[in-house]
């Protein structure tokens, strides 16, 4: 037998591990284009604030591919798929057969559309080389944009304030963390930003950047300058799949698999932030970019690929983060727009210090936001995953010393 796996992040550096659980005989080959051992990706904004140093990154020994007995393809990117001859093509024109092929390419970072985006001191915030560039160019800058309000956008920021530099956070929605928290969290998220002595911008984007060979001012959507001498960009991610043929594979926001992690293509399984499986709490195919996620994911599609069947239980977005004084918890769908019928029961908020809201379909619990009272995050998540519903009144639910363990089966 031999597996394919593109792309060495977690997703398939696990995938690899699983297969060898079952299959020590079997022919695996690794193509990555990055040339650095596996390494932990979330850590590299640990590396950028200078809490870490580069070389804590990787996640396994130098010796992994040969103990695994792994044929590595590193520095090449697979640029086409042939799915009839079941073969793969890489940048050099080098192609690859397979019988198990995994897709494990994790995602790139959106790409900011603006005009001098070649100028130098501009970044994506994604690998270990970006973060290697970014250390060795803040010995020169002394003023940072950060653009994109997300988590990774937080972290940035974050890093470059601690590393004694002026940042300015633009943010194209109107208070930061919007696709993880509702208004209210994220208006305590702005207030703790603001008052560390970051400055926001929200409601803004970039259309331009100015410079001679290197940035020195982003040009912003409403006409104003921001001087700066270093930009981060941080405004999501898309799923990598550009060389996957759609007439064989189905493809939506990601590569679609079902609940073995199968593509639509027999013998062809994707993990990791590439895969659109099912959201538990959305009850709809969904990409839950999440590192924890990607490691479960490509464990289950290895076991599926090297012949023991094993059932994907679906994927749920759960993110904790520390905001200087804020302990933050979002699980699953925090953050539901009116017309999906949602009821939502809320206390605390701005002023009170802390926070909890509970989103409810159907009685059953989709999400939830948590703010400086994080305790019963566990109990809330088993709740979701287990869709127990929650038959009480909004006092007794969002009453302060209510134990949600109680309703748990
Ligand atoms: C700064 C930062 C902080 C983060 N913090 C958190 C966090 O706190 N918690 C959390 O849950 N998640 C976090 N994440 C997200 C987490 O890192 C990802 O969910 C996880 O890395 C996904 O793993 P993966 O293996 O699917 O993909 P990736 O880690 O993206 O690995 C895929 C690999 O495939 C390679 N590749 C891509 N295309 C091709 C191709 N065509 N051919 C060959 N190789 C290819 C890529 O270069 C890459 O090396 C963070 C991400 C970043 C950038």
């Amino acid at each position: 037998m031999k597996y394919v796996i593109l792309g060495n992040g977690i997703a398939g550096v696990c995938a690899a591990e699983a297969i060898r659980t079952l299959d020590l005989e079997g022919e695996i080959v690794m193509v990555g284009d990055e040339t650095f051992l596996p390494y932990s990706r979330p850590m590299i904004s640990y590396v950028l604030d200078g809490s870490e140093p580069h070389d804590k990154l990787p996640i396994r020994p130098a010796d992994f591919y040969e103990s695994m007995k792994i044929k590595p393809v590193l520095g090449q990117r697979a640029v086409s798929l042939d799915v009839e001859n079941r073969r793969v093509q890489l940048a050099d024109s080098t192609c690859i057969d397979y019988d198990r092929l995994l897709i494990a390419t994790g995602a790139d970072p959106r790409p900011l559309r603006a005009a001098h985006m070649d100028l130098g001191g501009i970044f994506y915030l994604r690998t270990e080389s970006h973060v290697r560039q970014q250390v060795a160019a803040l010995s020169t800058a002394r003023r940072a944009l950060v653009l994109g309000g997300g988590l990774v956008g937080l972290k940035a920021a974050y890093a470059l304030l601690k590393r004694g530099l002026e940042v300015t956070l633009l943010i194209t929605s109107g208070y930061p963390l919007s696709l993880q928290v509702d208004e209210i969290a994220g208006k305590m998220v702005l207030d703790e930003l603001l008052r560390r002595g970051l400055k926001v911008l929200v409601g803004r984007s970039v259309r331009a950047f100015e410079g001679n060979g290197v940035v020195r001012a982003a040009v912003t959507d409403t006409g104003s300058r921001l001087p700066c001498d270093m930009v981060i960009i941080a405004k999501g991610v898309l799923p990598s799949r550009d060389f996957i043929p759609r007439q064989h594979i189905h493809v939506d926001l990601g590569v679609v698999v079902d609940d073995h992690l199968q593509t639509s293509a027999a013998g062809i399984h994707a993990a990791g932030d590439v895969a659109e499986s099912v959201d538990i709490s959305r009850g709809c195919r969904w990409v839950n970019a999440l590192w924890p996620e990607a490691a479960v994911q490509g464990r289950i599609a290895g076991l599926n690929m090297a012949g023991r069947p094993v059932v994907y239980p679906g994927s749920m977005s759960r993110n904790v983060l520390r905001v200087y004084d804020l302990d933050v918890l979002t699980l699953g769908h925090a953050n539901p727009g009116p017309e999906e019928g949602c009821r939502i029961v809320w206390s605390g908020g701005p002023g009170k210090g802390r926070y909890r809201s509970l989103v409810l379909k159907d009685d059953i619990l989709v999400g939830a936001v948590l703010v400086n009272q994080v305790e019963q995050g566990g109990v809330l998540c088993a709740l979701m995953e287990n869709r127990v519903p929650l038959r009480l009144s909004t006092s007794r639910l969002m009453a302060p010393d209510f134990n949600f363990a109680c309703l748990l089966p």
